[in-house]
């Protein structure tokens, strides 16, 4: 017999806006006038997301085409310079740009950068010694970026390539634009609670120890500061979802999860789900296999609190990420 859906939460989730540097987009903005357009980007995931195109280096006056500029000096604080004329400096013309879009980036839900540009780059742009001899640093723009916002989802192209650290970057922007939604509204222990319990399995494919410090900030929230609580539990969350999930973990959750099926499954059922999370644990099927069949069967036999966990559709389906982990 169907089980009714009655209480299942609705869900929905607002269309992310994701900042991203410019050239990535195709736009002619590299030093050269040429761009970086990327695939994917302007492909499959340019049907989902909306784009904040920024480019520093042009929104600081520098020109197209422009000389080019790296980084120089010392890790803790490199300068960027012109490669062939030092005297030229724009550091501080790019760190009061970055400030200042911190401040415009609210409704921003994700920010994606261009690898290896002393503006851009999230991590191991070049970094030349005055003295000669290369270390690595982050560039000036995307430094001050993660800075001012730590919880804000942030990738590079380049590495978005590795399907793992692609569906943890879409599945973090999701997370973080319902979060973003969440404090909308009027903030109530309840909400904070509901939130919380609706990313439960999320949370526990990346840390069940997480999940725990998790819960036990949110176990007595009575006469507690709210909002401060709540600036501690998204801190905490969005840290805990960068970890990379291993199938071992998947499978915990996926076997928690078809526990709530034990009840309205028949015996071939049973068996045909316990085989698909075998065959994901040896990695010869996809995340997708268990998942699609986990959904199947939830369609069929609804359960309230299952319906409500984002773990079985965090994201878009159509963009296909369970496919390829
Ligand atoms: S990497 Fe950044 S600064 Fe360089 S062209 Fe692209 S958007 Fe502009």
């Amino acid at each position: 017999m169907v089980r009714q859906m009655e209480t299942t939460p609705a869900k929905s989730c607002p269309r992310p806006v994701i900042a991203v540097s410019s050239c990535l987009l195709g736009e002619h903005v590299r030093y050269d006038g040429g761009h970086k357009r990327d695939d994917w980007l302007t492909g499959p995931l340019a049907q989902f997301v909306d784009y904040r195109p920024i480019c520093p280096e042009v929104a600081i006056g520098l020109g197209i085409p422009r000389p080019p500029i790296h980084l120089v000096g010392d890790p803790a604080a490199p300068r960027a310079v012109g490669v062939k004329d030092p005297s030229l400096d724009v550091t501080d013309a790019l760190e009061d740009f970055a400030r200042h879009t911190a401040g415009q980036l609210a409704d921003v839900s994700g920010y994606i950068l261009k690898s290896r540009s002393p503006s851009c780059g999230m991590e191991r742009v070049r970094l030349y010694g005055r003295h000669g001899g290369q270390k690595q640093s982050s560039g000036i723009h995307a430094r001050v970026i993660m800075e001012r916002l730590p919880n804000l989802p942030v990738e590079e192209e380049g590495r978005l390539n590795d399907p793992i650290l692609r569906e943890n970057f879409v599945n973090r922007v999701y997370v973080y634009r319902r979060w973003q939604d969440f404090r909308q509204q009027r903030l109530t222990a309840r909400g904070l609670v509901d939130f919380h319990s609706r990313h439960k399995y999320l949370v526990m494919a990346h840390s069940q120890a997480a999940y725990r410090r998790l819960g036990r900030l949110l176990s007595q929230l009575k006469g507690v500061h709210l909002p401060g609580v709540a600036d501690a539990y998204i801190a905490e969350l969005m840290s805990a979802l960068k970890r990379r999930v291993n199938r071992g973990r998947h499978v915990n959750v996926l076997q928690h999860v078809a526990g709530y099926l034990k009840p309205s499954l028949g015996g071939d059922d049973r068996q045909e789900l316990a085989e698909a999370i075998a065959a994901y644990r040896r990695s010869e099927v996809p995340l997708i296999v268990p998942m699609f069949l986990l959904n199947h069967h939830f369609r069929h036999y609804p359960d309230p609190y299952i319906g409500g966990q984002w773990y079985l559709d965090p994201y878009p389906a159509a963009l296909g990420l369970r496919n390829n982990i």
